[in-house]
């Protein structure tokens, strides 16, 4: 055999063999776009089932947008990416969690935020949620406890392309000061009260969404607004169960 019939050979074998993968791969991110769909149609009907007292019963188009394209099995262990877009949390390690996707929605949807809104986001856990809210802003910043789970939500986030959040690993009861006011800031871990720092950091007709309760119990989830005057006023939604805002406060 000669050696031009032997390379021949060797390349339409490789060429067979990344045919074989990029066809996988395709297949494989097909399935998870029906699955995404397909949670969408869950939280879609669980928002609808007016549950809580919520300001609407549909979700904004932009919020479902988000949703359909944040591929929320990169923020979960494999282990349990077969679950992903199943319309619950997921343990993400050191005993946190990745909230229930219907609490994403329409935590998402309470804030209302606008291209340029700058929105902060307390417990940056996995990155799904800040990703999520990265859609919908320009800008977006969030703050974890758990010093590795900073880390491996700053190097998934990275890897997947968002450059317009920024993380910061400490304890997010005092917000990030360098960076307010936020138009919106988003508390996903359960506060005995809601955080003073966070109310001052809420610009004039700015809002807030924060579970408020005891540890380990079911929570209330609060609407915090702020007026153009600087009034504060909160509305009780929904119960909700969340793992507690930890730290020396
Ligand atoms: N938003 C997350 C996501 O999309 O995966 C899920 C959040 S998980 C329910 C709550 C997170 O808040 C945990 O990662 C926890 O470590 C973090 N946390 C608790 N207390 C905190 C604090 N004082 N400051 C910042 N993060 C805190």
């Amino acid at each position: 055999m000669n050696h031009s019939l032997v390379n021949q050979q060797f390349l339409s074998f490789i060429v067979c063999l990344f045919l074989i993968f990029v066809s996988t791969a395709a297949r494989a991110e097909d399935s998870y776009a029906a699955q995404r769909t397909a949670m969408i149609t869950a939280i879609e009907a669980d928002v609808r089932a007016g549950y809580g007292n919520l300001e609407s019963d549909d979700l904004n188009e932009k919020v479902i947008k988000a949703l359909a394209k944040v591929p929320r099995h990169e923020f979960v262990p494999e282990n349990l990416q077969y679950a992903a877009y199943e319309n619950r949390p997921l343990p993400i390690g050191h005993g946190q969690t990745i909230s229930q996707p219907y609490i994403v929605a329409i935590m998402t949807n309470l804030l209302q935020v606008g291209k340029n809104d700058r929105v902060l986001e307390i417990g940056t856990g996995s990155g799904y949620q800040i990703a999520v809210l990265a859609e919908l802003v320009d800008k977006a910043y969030s703050i974890e406890i758990i010093e590795p789970l900073g880390k491996q939500a700053k190097n998934l986030l990275h890897r997947l392309g968002y450059n317009n959040i920024a993380l910061k690993v400490g304890d997010g009861y005092y917000g990030w000061e360098e960076h307010a006011p936020f138009d919106a800031i988003m508390v996903t871990a359960a506060a005995s009260h809601i955080p003073p720092p966070l109310i001052k950091q809420l610009k004039p007709g700015g809002r807030m969404v924060v579970p408020v309760g005891s540890r380990f119990m079911v929570q209330e989830l609060l609407l915090v607004q702020k007026s153009e005057k600087g009034e504060v006023s909160t509305r009780q939604l929904l119960p909700v169960a969340f793992v507690p805002l930890t730290g020396e406060h």
